[in-house]
């Protein structure tokens, strides 16, 4: 779903890929006829990155703060982050306070699995644990500090609390979580994100 379909080909150059959302009638370097020749590389689709955070159960969850990623996004600091339970449900923190919700902002999202091996009787623990931090009282609208008191600290609080020796050494602080799990994730976004906005104004893109 929200899928534009990026695709990508070769027809005769070795070195450049061209992308676009349609396969052209000719090529654009031997002006070939596309649909009556062999290609290098016949078209495939590049990997849509976002899905609805209602469909990643016990994820880290991520979007802009404002927005969607293809439209809105501009950099990793105006992220927004919250965790999905096992159904679905995405919990967050932001200047209302804590909320827990299924919410069509979420739809288009960067999901981050922060645990490898998921089993029943772990998503039971998250789920236990998320709603333990969720009704804590440090999470209400008048205690939102947009630097020191955020989404992130709503999400680190949650990740130290299941207390998994896998995770500890990535939860110090902002910074560490990142280099570890956001940043990786939103560098495949943003190159999406770039062929997406260039093929609104031109219809192939070639890199
Ligand atoms: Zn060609």
């Amino acid at each position: 779903m929200n899928d534009p379909g990026i695709i990508c080909y070769q027809h005769c150059q070795k070195k450049e890929k061209v992308f676009s959302f349609n396969l052209p009638d000719i090529c654009n370097f031997c002006n070939a006829e596309l649909s009556n020749t062999e290609l290098r590389i016949p078209p495939f689709r590049i990997p849509y990155p976002f899905r609805d955070a209602a469909k990643e159960p016990n994820s880290i969850v991520i979007k802009p703060t404002y927005g969607d990623f293809l439209n809105n996004y501009r950099n990793s600091s105006d992220l927004h982050i919250g965790v999905t339970d096992s159904t679905g449900f995405i919990y967050e923190y932001d200047v209302n306070g804590v909320v827990k919700g299924k919410n069509q902002t979420w739809f288009q999202c960067l999901p981050i699995k922060v645990i490898d091996r998921m089993n029943s009787s772990l998503k039971q623990y998250w789920d236990k644990i998320l709603y333990n931090v969720f009704i804590q009282n440090s999470w209400t609208a008048d205690r939102y500090d947009s630097e020191k008191h955020n989404c992130y600290s709503f999400v680190l609080t949650f990740l130290k609390s299941l207390n998994l020796q896998e995770l500890h050494p990535y939860l110090k602080d902002k910074t560490i979580f990142c280099q570890k799990f956001v940043s990786p994730q939103a560098r495949v976004a943003a190159k999406y994100i770039c062929l997406f906005r260039q093929l609104k104004n031109q219809s192939i893109v070639v890199q």
